[in-house]
């Protein structure tokens, strides 16, 4: 019985009365301001979960809140946080369960990417790389541990990326970090799996985010082609020829954390267009 789901603890209905499958699930996402993050949490709101979103700048979270407050209202919160930090970690995790009781859904997306040729990736931005990357998301699955092994139940999904995948040119640290976040992801299904926690990552190609449009700035600034060209070099890595959207990863989150998806974990699983076997 010790593999066996236990009950949610109350179920929430959608407007034709069917009970919705995360319903009395809390859910915390890291980085859930914007781009993948607020969709992540966006589609766990649909799905009846209440959600925590956490990030560095109250602003932007206090904008998402308030938008996604419009269909959610009392089911969403925001806790201002750094993910490289434990104590701020800590500071976030007790307000959030305070105000939405235990964390039975953790989606690890927090993430940052800096460029550079590998000889010019000095020992802080490794460092760094891995702090947000990596050890965040080794922080945040260690603080909200008990209370999924007190319900017995719990989704962790760490959103990695097909740079934890294969390799790519200028971004040795992320590659690095991503890889080890699809290690951790692996080892820690392994180590849940009689504990009813399922551990998986979701792996995206180039999404249509400030982090694309960040990079494609770069990539203009240093080559002289247009932004749009940048954008339309990075959407041909993916085989079908274009950016993948922040909701096509958070439909790929949210089917993890259905209940029917109880026998997936360890897997890390490429949004991708095609793109790692390509
Ligand atoms: P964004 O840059 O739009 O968002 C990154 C989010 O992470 C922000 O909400 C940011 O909030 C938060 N964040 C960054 N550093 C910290 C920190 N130290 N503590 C807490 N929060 C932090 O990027 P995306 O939405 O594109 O990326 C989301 C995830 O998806 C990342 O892990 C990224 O690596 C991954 N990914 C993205 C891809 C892409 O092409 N866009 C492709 C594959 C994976 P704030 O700055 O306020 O702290």
């Amino acid at each position: 019985m010790a593999n066996q789901e236990k009950p949610k603890p109350s179920a929430r209905h959608d407007t034709a009365g069917s009970a919705l499958p995360l319903s009395g699930r809390h859910a915390l996402v890291t980085g859930g301001g914007r781009g993948i993050g607020v969709a992540i949490a966006s589609t766990l709101l649909s799905l009846g979960a209440d959600v925590t979103i956490v990030g560095r700048d109250k602003g932007v979270l206090l904008n998402a809140t308030g938008r996604l407050a419009a269909r959610a209202a009392g089911r969403i919160a925001a806790e201002s946080c750094d993910v490289t930090s434990l104590d701020s970690i800590a500071a976030a995790l007790t307000a959030a369960t305070q105000r939405l009781g235990d964390v039975h859904i953790l989606v690890n997306n927090a993430g940052a990417v800096r460029s550079a040729p590998f000889e010019k990736t000095d020992l802080a931005a490794w460092n760094d790389a891995l702090a947000v990357n990596l050890t965040g998301a080794y922080l945040c699955t260690q603080i909200v541990m008990p209370g999924m092994r007190a319900a017995g139940w719990g989704r962790i999904i760490n959103v990695a990326s097909t740079a934890g995948l294969k390799g790519y040119r200028y971004v040795a640290a992320y590659c690095a970090a991503k890889h080890g976040l699809v290690g951790l992801t692996r080892a820690l299904a392994v180590e849940l799996a009689r504990a009813g926690i399922t551990v998986n990552a979701v792996c995206p190609g180039y999404t249509d985010t400030e982090m694309v449009r960040d990079a494609a700035g770069k990539i203009a600034a240093k080559t002289g082609r247009s932004v749009e060209q940048a954008r339309a070099e990075l959407a041909s890595a993916n085989p079908q020829g274009r950016l993948i959207t922040p909701e096509e990863v958070a439909h790929a989150v949210g089917w993890l954390c259905l209940p029917p998806s109880a026998g997936i974990t360890g897997q890390a699983l490429p949004i991708d267009g095609g793109e790692t076997v390509a």
